[in-house]
């Protein structure tokens, strides 16, 4: 079982790990070579830029990391959408989803149920780890959405909260471009391509059919029950010794930016803000509370605030905030721009193929510039 260092030095020696080449040729298999960054990513630890600036820096050619800058840029370009959507990410993008049966989570998926050997595998693994791979991801997307017939949100949540890398651009958008509702159509995996990828060997499964027939699956007995699922986040208390000094500016740090770096050698109060109303729409599981409050011990003289914003700012007195662009950040102060591989296009582009045409020239002339 994958497990993922809180430790800095570890955190940034695993970009010494990549091997483009093998991700491209292999990023597909569960054992293949992926680089296993996006908790990191998703935590704002390190940034697309930055994983960018060090295939740059480390002598690799383009034709070696161009599939490895495209991932990246899908996750660049499911953040413009969430901040170019807000809360309409929450509602099918493109178009309705077809053929929805339910709007409950199947309870498979809690029990590990769904009959396919290598998903049932998969998704124990997720709640002990708190990672899944992005193949196994879309099979289970596939399996809840275009087989089982679930509206994608609530599976969205479900994955979302155990997730290290839970990131609701990422998340609601891959689950909406699996369940046909922000893609041209749904994505469907056979018995077979699971096999293949999974290193599994099951046949005589539901899944166990052609391309031509496997729309027309009828749900399995496996898939038939469905359930309301309240999700809680236990957070943790405000630091016993809470407080602000009002002569220095406060960063406010929160589940998308601990960024380990950020006006490093500076006087700062530094606040990670947990806000119970963000954590009530979206929660996550302790597991990934721990690896948060973890990841922010790295940054010296951090506290933790328990409440909403306002509360904080109650008790700050005169000190400005600063805080890091995001959709979910409801803050007053002086937002700063979030890191992207590229300066953000003017344009909003509704496929991630004319968002990577637009960028890809620049992306490549920037990288053969060393
Ligand atoms: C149903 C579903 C839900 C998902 N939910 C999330 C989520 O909550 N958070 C999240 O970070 N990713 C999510 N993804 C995208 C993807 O699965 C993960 O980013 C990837 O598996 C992370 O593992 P890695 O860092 O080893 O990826 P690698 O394959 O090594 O990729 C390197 C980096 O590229 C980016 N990337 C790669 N593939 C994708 C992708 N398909 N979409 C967006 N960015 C990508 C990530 O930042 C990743 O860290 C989801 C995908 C699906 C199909």
């Amino acid at each position: 079982m994958r497990s993922f260092t809180t430790d800095k030095e570890q955190i940034f020696q695993l970009l010494n790990d990549i091997n483009p080449q093998a991700y491209g040729r292999t990023r597909n298999y569960i054992d293949g070579a992926v680089t296993y960054l996006s908790p990191y990513i998703s935590r704002g630890v390190l940034s697309t830029r930055i994983v960018f600036d060090y295939l740059k820096n480390a002598g690799f050619d383009w034709q070696d990391v161009e599939k490895l800058v495209q991932e990246l840029a899908w996750r660049d370009f499911f953040q413009l959408v969430w901040m170019r959507l807000g809360e309409d990410i929450n509602t099918d993008i493109k178009r309705a989803q077809e053929q929805v049966k339910s709007r409950d989570l199947p309870s498979a998926l809690l029990t590990a149920e769904t009959g396919i050997e290598a998903i049932d595998f998969a998704i124990k693994n997720l709640e002990s780890s708190g990672y899944m791979h992005n193949h196994l991801r879309m099979y289970t997307a596939s399996v809840a959405c275009n087989i089982g017939r679930y509206h994608w949100r609530e599976p969205a949540r479900w994955m979302y909260y155990h997730l290290l890398d839970a990131d609701w651009a990422s998340n609601a958008c891959s689950w909406q471009w699996v369940a046909g509702a922000f893609s041209q159509k749904k994505y469907f995996a056979n018995q077979e391509n699971i096999n293949k990828y999974a290193g599994t060997n099951q046949f005589e499964t539901y899944l166990d059919v052609s391309y031509e027939e496997i729309p027309n699956v009828d749900i399995p007995g496996q898939l038939m029950q469905g359930e309301k699922k309240v999700w809680k986040t236990n957070l943790p208390e405000t630091d016993a010794d809470f407080q602000i000094n009002p002569e220095w500016p406060t960063l406010i740090y929160n589940w998308y930016n601990l960024d380990l770096n950020w006006h490093k050698e500076e006087s700062f109060n530094r606040v990670l803000l947990l806000e119970p109303s963000v954590f009530e729409r979206y929660p996550i599981s302790s597991k990934s509370i721990e690896f948060m409050i973890d990841l922010s011990r790295n940054i010296p003289g951090i506290q933790v605030f328990v409440g909403e914003f306002e509360e904080l700012k109650n008790i700050a007195g005169e000190s400005k905030f600063l805080f890091k662009q995001h959709p979910l950040n409801k803050y007053q102060g002086e937002e700063e721009p979030r890191d992207f591989l590229t300066a953000i296009p003017q344009k909003n582009f509704n496929s991630f193929f004319g968002f990577w045409k637009a960028i890809e020239k620049q992306l490549r002339a920037d990288f053969e510039n060393r």
